[in-house]
């Protein structure tokens, strides 16, 4: 059952359009069933009637044209009541509805389930015997599976067929995201497909037909040496016969079989040798599935991996530059802070993640180079996205594809009244950010990227509150050397002279991961990341220590933070590792104590179980720095970068709320800073709520400090408290902000509100 599910799954997927997408159901499930009708009925946009939208069985002409009104018929009842229904003699049964003409003379069994796409019933998928049968369970079981799958992928290619009408009064069509980087952005979309996703190649030409054939054949030959290393490899193990399938994959990938076809495709249609090698896959796949025996159709799963091999050596040699629109819009399934450190930055105007929130890395990565980004959105079809014209709207969280002039000109005109607002607000102060009532805020910012440094220098900030070290390492194909490290922490530790640069040990893990240290886990975030991989490399984490305090020769502004600390043990041997290498160092170089200062050592609370311990903490560490984008992702048990639960994932709910007030006491009684370098830090909204409780410093993203800046200035520290109180006495996030929102529009800051901001 479990291979017929997957064939037909993957026939349906390899479809070219809405309607074969419809055809091949009815036909393979038909088949499958052994069914003499299996027909598609779907609920019409206005909700009136369900049509016929393709059968096997029944009269060709109708289909597209008959009807079954709502509420009427056993597909009605179906639809209306989300349940499956399944009968001897459905022809017969009460709620039979006949259409004329339509061939269902002498259907007696039937069995019909609902489609069902996140609650919503689109349509429903029924089988019909024209002799007597008793559908059983295992056949009802059967088509639930199998609609539960079709559902996602039949509204995918309805919205795919509406993103690729060329029907000039076509709706206009919009993907809503769960979050943003805020801003507007308009530009071409570039799609990146994640590693060895065939399925997620664009359809793309290329410039130089010569230079795909060549890529393609050196790729082609890397796949076959694979294929040979492999049989090697298994020489031992497999039998005979076994091995002769390895020559026959080889056979496969040469020239006179797929290559040809590949090439014929490049040099007719002057596609990119991606999209060409997609399109011939596809159709072998197709054809191995169509074939009787199921050793055969077994073979299409081979097919397809060759194909991932090939593609594979050919994104690894695209490497090369490649020609960006001048306005790109990055889009992929997944969008990682390395596709965004591929595309030259006066290129990238915009970003869409199909999966994503707004404290992915990606998105935390777009906000600190201020570049509009959409996360999470649903359905969209991401490869129908290619070259199309977009706009992305941050704050509204809205993607519109192929805009109408009108609006393009609306928000070309938004674009300049935003660059215009953007201008007003004080980018530069010299004075200390202060309340009104006169307490200093120390405001620092989030860094990471080299690109960041120029740009935040100057700035008059104070200080860096978060160097996420990891991203050097993520722009390097090896882990950087002493030296290498040395040098980049100098740069900063010296360009933020006289001011805090809190510099993180390396983070990895979770979605953060290096090309050349692959960590393959069912659960990433919960599992080896930040200080456990240190921890347990210690040659690593020696090296990067190491290179931090050397950087911090005759500067002394080096502080140190730790990531993803869960108990006390961690800490402690952190902290001794730490106190060796600065001992390692000063009786190997013999510098003075001015020369070479002990950095401050902090730990990041990201992890409930830290906050639990935070007493103790406290008590061995000489900041806090708050991770409350962990922090919330752990404390709800959401994944960051799941969009389907995204909406759980509120930072402003009371629990977090109430979690780092707990933080801030024990800081507080212990008289030892508390930052925050999560995103909440930028949000203008908490502002006052995180500086009642006691924070003494926030870092964020360069483009909000001057926000925050704003709501500083205009509350005083002796109204803090009892906002903070009145914030308190709310159960949910949706409370919370509504009140906060108010209190900002109070004070003449409704234009800091971002819609954006969880
Ligand atoms: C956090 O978790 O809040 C944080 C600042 O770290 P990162 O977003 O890099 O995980
Ligand atoms: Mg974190």
């Amino acid at each position: 059952m479990r291979s017929t599910l997957r064939s037909i799954i993957h026939s349906v997927n390899a479809a070219d359009g809405l309607q074969e997408t419809f055809d091949i159901i009815v036909e393979e499930v038909g088949g499958a069933m052994e069914a003499d009708i299996c027909s598609v009925y779907l609920l019409e946009k206005d909700n009136q009637n369900h049509l016929l939208v393709a059968s096997y069985g029944l009269n060709p002409q109708l289909v597209g044209k008959a009807k079954i009104p709502i509420g009427k018929g056993i597909v009605g009842h179906i639809s209306a009541r989300g349940e499956p229904f399944k009968s001897e003699e459905g022809s017969e049964h009460e709620a039979f509805f006949e259409i004329p003409d339509i061939g269902e003379e002498g259907a007696h069994a039937f069995l019909g389930v609902p489609i069902t796409h996140h609650r919503e019933t689109l349509g429903v998928l029924v089988v019909q015997q024209r002799t007597s049968r008793n559908y059983n369970e295992d056949d009802e079981a059967f088509l639930v599976t199998l609609s539960a799958q079709l559902a996602g992928i039949i509204v995918n290619a309805e919205l795919r067929n509406l993103v690729e009408s060329k029907a000039r009064q076509k709706p206009i069509t919009q993907f809503q995201a769960n979050s943003s980087a805020p801003g507007i952005a308009m530009g071409k979309g570039w799609v990146v497909s994640p590693p060895t996703s065939l399925a997620s190649v664009p359809n793309r030409n290329c410039k130089d037909v010569d230079e795909e054939i060549k890529q393609l054949r050196k790729s082609m030959s890397r796949a076959r040496k694979d294929i040979r290393d492999l049989a090697a490899t298994l020489s031992t193990t497999l039998a005979k016969q076994e091995l002769a399938l390895f020559a026959a994959y080889e056979q496969m990938l040469s020239h006179n079989s797929l290559g040809k076809k590949i090439e014929k495709l490049i040099k007719e249609e002057s596609l990119w040798a991606a999209t060409a090698l997609r399109k011939v896959i596809d159709d072998n796949v197709k054809r191995f599935m169509a074939m009787d025996d199921p050793y055969l159709q077994e073979r299409a799963t081979d097919v397809l991996d060759l194909g991932r091999r090939v593609l594979n050596h050919l994104q690894e040699q695209s490497s090369k530059p490649q020609q960006f629109p001048r306005k790109t819009i990055l889009i992929s399934e997944q969008v990682t802070s390395g596709m965004i450190a591929e595309i030259p930055q006066k290129y990238l105007v915009g970003i869409i993640s199909l999966k994503g929130s707004s404290t992915s890395h990606a998105a935390i990565l777009a906000r600190s180079m201020g570049i509009p980004a959409l996360m999470g959105l649903r359905d969209c079809p991401v490869t129908a996205l290619e070259g199309k014209p977009l706009i992305v709207d941050g704050y509204q969280n809205v993607l519109f594809v192929s805009p109408r002039r009108v609006l393009t000109e609306e928000y070309k005109q938004r674009q300049t009244d935003e660059q215009h607002m953007l201008e007003r607000l004080p980018k530069k102060s010299t004075a200390k950010t202060k309340t009104l009532d006169g307490f200093t805020i120390p405001l620092m910012v989030n860094s990471g990227m080299i690109a960041d440094f120029d740009h935040d220098l100057d700035l008059d900030v104070d200080g860096v509150g978060l160097f996420r070290s990891e991203y050097p390492f993520m722009q390097s194909d090896r882990f950087p050397g002493e030296s290498e490290q040395r040098h980049l922490y100098r740069r900063i530790l010296k360009g933020y002279k006289g001011k805090p640069v809190v510099i993180r040990t390396l983070d990895i893990g979770g979605d953060k991961t290096l090309p050349y240290f692959p960590i393959d886990e069912e659960n990433p975030f919960l599992g080896w990341r930040g200080i456990r991989i240190s921890l347990d490399h210690p040659e690593i984490f020696h090296t990067q220590l190491r290179a931090m305090m050397l950087a911090n020769v005759g500067l002394g502004n080096l502080h140190i933070s730790l990531p993803m600390i869960c108990t006390l043990s961690e800490l402690d041997k952190s902290l001794l590792l730490i106190r060796q290498v600065y001992k390692e160092i000063q009786e190997e170089f013999a510098f003075s104590e001015e020369e070479f200062k002990r950095p401050k050592i902090g730990v990041v609370i990201e992890v409930p179980s830290a906050v639990y311990q935070i007493r103790s903490i406290a008590k061995r560490v000489d900041f806090i720095s708050i991770g409350s984008n962990d922090l919330t992702q752990y404390l709800f048990a959401v994944d960051r970068n799941n969009t389907r639960v995204s909406y759980l994932y509120k930072a402003l709910h009371p629990a977090i709320l109430l979690a780092l007030m707990e933080i801030c006491e024990a800081g507080n009684n212990e008289k030892i800073p508390i930052h925050i370098c999560g995103e909440i830090a930028g949000n203008p909204l908490a502002t006052i709520v995180l500086l009642a409780m006691g924070v003494t410093g926030l870092s964020m993203n360069i483009h909000s400090i001057p926000k925050v800046r704003q709501v500083i200035q205009k509350f005083r520290m002796s109204d803090a408290s009892a906002i903070l109180s009145k914030t308190l006495s709310y159960e949910t996030s949706f409370e919370v902000q509504e009140y906060l929102t108010r209190v900002l529009k109070e004070r003449g800051l409704a234009d800091l509100v971002n819609p954006g901001h969880q």
